[in-house]
């Protein structure tokens, strides 16, 4: 099911929206809500763009999407319940896991090639592709939290992403990456729950961590919030294929049904002390609890 969005000059009739929802037929029970959001699902280039100056064969790497992650969110969202909201657009239009004022966020370079679409961008040209596909796909986040959140409970946040299983000549070992920075509610369990099973290498804020300054979603959607979140990383030579999406996502659905069982999940950050009365609409910054547990900051790339 997807809802759509105004036509924009930069969308043309018969494109898809800037972004799709996806609700789950499976109720969650008790409540307790997820939101999964996809940021980099579509490696589409609206035609008002042409291909950026790009081949084809590098809209299908992962420098203009995530390779599988949309395939594996979904499942997720049709087994565990709950909705999805997945970005329309290739990242290389506007990452939208970016701040507008991140010079990543309209890239003229990635992995080292180079985006002739996107070299000598004015401020009026950036300014169109966040109001076509940028901020549409934010607003839909924000509606999807707000409509899983009731007076009795939060929703938990989960971002889905894939990584590309070599970069800069670096070969990475982890299947799943765990991403996280100040709430430590989520990943933790879900990193236990992943280490349970000997024949998964899971990575505690690997091949990324959660704490780079560049994401945007999280911060931006879930630590205002004080809701439960984590990013997750899953290696995209797992999950280029419909047989690898399908095992993969039956592996997370396994362990993220196992971490997502305790009503502690359900309320905004203790800490916060959001009263009753605050529960639904309270946006506050969570308290900077980092230090809890130790995990580098990493590197930057393709993310
Ligand atoms: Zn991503």
């Amino acid at each position: 099911m997807s809802d759509s969005v105004d036509a924009s000059p930069l969308i043309g009739a018969g494109e898809p929206p800037a972004f799709s929802v996806v609700r789950s037929g499976t109720a969650r029970p008790n409540g307790r809500e997820i939101v999964f959001v996809c940021d980099h699902a579509s490696n589409r280039i609206p035609a008002a763009l042409g291909r950026l100056g790009l081949d084809e064969r590098h809209l299908l790497d992962h420098i203009a999407w995530d390779i599988g992650a949309a395939a594996v969110a979904v499942k997720l969202i049709e087994w565990l319940g709950g909705r999805g909201v997945l970005g329309g657009y290739s990242r290389l239009v506007v990452d939208l896991n970016r701040s507008l004022r991140d010079a990543s966020a309209f890239a003229p370079i990635s992995d080292g090639v180079l985006i002739p679409g996107n070299l000598g961008l004015d401020e009026s040209a950036k300014a169109a592709r966040a109001e076509a596909f940028y901020w549409p796909y934010h607003h839909a986040v924000d509606r999807a939290l707000d409509d899983a959140t009731s007076s009795e409970a939060t929703p938990v946040m989960i971002a889905v992403h894939s990584f590309t299983p070599r970069l800069h000549g670096i070969e990475r070992p982890w299947h799943v990456g765990v991403l996280w920075d100040k709430d430590p509610r989520l990943p933790l369990r879900l990193l236990a729950a992943l280490r349970s099973h000997r024949d998964i290498v899971a990575g505690d804020n690997e091949p990324y961590s959660g704490r780079h300054p560049a994401d945007f979603t999280i911060d931006h959607h879930a630590e205002p919030r004080g809701i439960a979140h984590v990013s997750l990383e899953i290696r995209q030579d797992l999950i280029r294929d419909e047989p690898g999406q399908r095992r993969w996502a039956e592996r997370l659905a396994e362990v993220l049904a196992e971490a997502l069982d305790t009503p502690e999940l359900y309320r905004p950050l203790p800490a916060v002390g959001l009263g009753p009365d605050e529960s639904g609409a309270g946006r506050r910054r969570v308290p900077d609890v980092r230090g809890t547990t130790a995990a580098a900051v990493g590197g930057g790339g393709v993310r």
